[in-house]
């Protein structure tokens, strides 16, 4: 291990890093974008399980490649998530088409991302699932900082920025 890496990721720490998510075939789904990196506090699944594991003891500086399968990531596919349902479901101005992304309300009442799959006449089909659901995820991760949590973070379940001191209304 060379000595230019720092602290270890472990619960209560507040990592900051780079990502790039892609898909086996290497097709790019996501990234953290080229100038704010991310920042999660480890040990509360505040990201996907795989990830979290993932992490979990790489170090500051380090640079990693980290695959997820769906079971630790997004979950896999579930045909009881394609639904048909009526045009009035929607907002009279929502731009329906197909590709779609919404807000809808899951099982348990919570906001899940739905995806519009077609429409025919008055009928939309919609997927519940996620838009990520059965795919292994490809992580690219290039870790910036880990540093211990602040007290104030840890109460609040989540990271403050930089400094562990970012205002906010809480
Ligand atoms: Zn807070």
């Amino acid at each position: 291990m060379s000595s230019n890496l720092g602290p270890a990721i472990e619960a209560g720490k507040v990592v900051t890093l780079h990502y790039t998510l892609r898909d086996a075939a290497g097709n790019e789904l996501d990234s953290s974008g080229s100038d704010e990196p991310i920042q999660y506090l480890h040990g509360i699944g505040m990201i996907v399980p795989g990830l979290e594991e993932g992490l979990a003891g790489k170090r500051q500086g380090e640079k990693t490649k980290i695959i997820v399968k769906p079971d630790d990531g997004y979950g896999e596919r579930d045909p009881r998530g394609i639904q048909e349902v009526t045009r009035d479901t929607f907002p009279a101005e929502a731009p329906l088409e197909a590709g779609l992304e919404f807000e809808a309300e899951g099982p348990d009442g919570e906001p899940i991302l739905a995806t519009v799959v077609k429409i025919e006449g008055d009928n939309v089909t919609i997927d519940l699932n996620h838009p990520l659901a059965g795919i292994t995820l490809h992580f690219d991760v290039s870790i910036h900082e880990v540093r211990d949590a602040t007290a104030e973070e840890l109460a609040h379940g989540h990271p403050h920025g930089s400094d562990g001191h970012h205002h906010h209304d809480h």
